[in-house]
């Protein structure tokens, strides 16, 4: 559904995305992990051909991009990192209006309007006013917009950020319907949970760079231990001195937290016993341990 080979961009003197390649397939879920400025937005817009690249190519469908950028955007979903609807426009009149821009009758989008209400979970509030919504409902809103010309891809940028558990969950599920019928999907996200969740298969960025890629599972199988137990609390310097390296098969001390990783945490769990003033907290492996593993912990802005 998406093929992506050799894609380079760079501004100035930076490589923003370097010799990229993807190959997301119909009906799959795919993410795109990385730390802030790692290339994602940037590759997005490239995809949809909103930017030229130095070099690479792009299919959508096996359609060009940026040759023939309009023709692969009717086939795209778009939902981007901040909600653009129109505020001088009810609930209803957005999706009006939005389907317009690819050439929709009014009737034909207007016939699909109560599907895409009850998909955002917006039935009753056709005529609401945009200010009159939530943080969630605008996100299911911008989402419900994206399926107006019922696109065969989403991309999606950071679809949950700056909502509360409860919106999130109900975002998850609506991808999750979108995926069940056969959408394929490409997210960017931060949170971790998000992509294990939802993803078939993921690529983490890193400087513009794939530096991982594949399922969540098989990423954490291959590049990380799959126990881990943080450790901290008064003594840690001390217990980490004499214990750290003959105990865990890997550590790494992040400000006030030992990262113990193993593959069973039983013998440090006893040896713990012996540090009363050490509390633990002992959780398989995630792909947030991957992720800092692979892309370091260091601040990118
Ligand atoms: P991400 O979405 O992963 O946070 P971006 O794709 O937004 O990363 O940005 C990648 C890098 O490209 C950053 O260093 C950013 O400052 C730079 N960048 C993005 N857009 C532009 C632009 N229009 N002009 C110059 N630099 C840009």
């Amino acid at each position: 559904m998406l093929k992506v080979q050799g894609l380079c961009k760079r501004y100035g003197d930076t490589e923003v995305v370097r010799s990229l390649d993807l190959d997301v397939r119909r009906g799959e879920c795919f993410g795109l992990l990385g730390p802030n400025g790692a290339g994602k937005t940037t590759t997005l817009r490239l995809l949809l051909g909103l930017i030229e690249p130095d070099c690479g190519s792009i299919e959508i469908d096996g359609i060009a991009v940026p040759q023939h950028a309009r023709e692969a955007r009717m086939k795209v979903g778009v939902v981007p990192q901040m909600d653009n609807l129109d505020p001088d426009f009810s609930v209803c009149e957005n999706l009006l209006a939005y389907g317009r821009y690819f050439g929709m009758e009014k009737s034909a989008i207007a016939a699909r309007v109560p599907d895409l209400l009850e998909f955002a979970g917006l039935a009753g509030k056709a005529d609401a006013l945009i200010a009159q919504l939530s943080g969630g409902m605008k996100r299911r809103l911008t989402l419900a917009r994206a399926l107006v010309h019922d696109p065969d891809i989403l991309f999606l940028d950071e679809p949950t950020t700056g909502l509360d558990p409860q919106a999130r969950h109900l975002i998850w599920q609506g991808l999750r319907r979108l995926i069940a019928d056969g959408k394929t999907i490409v997210l960017t996200t931060h949170f971790m949970d998000e992509a294990e969740r939802l993803t078939d298969r993921l690529a983490i960025l890193d400087h513009g760079r794939i530096v991982a890629e594949g399922s969540s599972r098989a990423l954490i199988e291959s590049h990380i231990e799959p126990v881990v137990v943080e450790v901290f609390g008064e003594g840690l310097a001390d217990w980490t001195r004499h214990h750290a390296a003959s105990l865990c098969r890997r550590f790494e001390t992040v400000g006030e937290t030992l990262f113990c990783y193993l593959d069973n945490a039983d013998t440090v769990i006893d040896a713990l016993k012996h540090a009363p003033t050490l509390r633990y907290l002992h959780r398989p492996s995630s792909l947030e341990d991957v992720f800092l593993k692979l892309t370091g912990r260091d601040l990118r802005d």
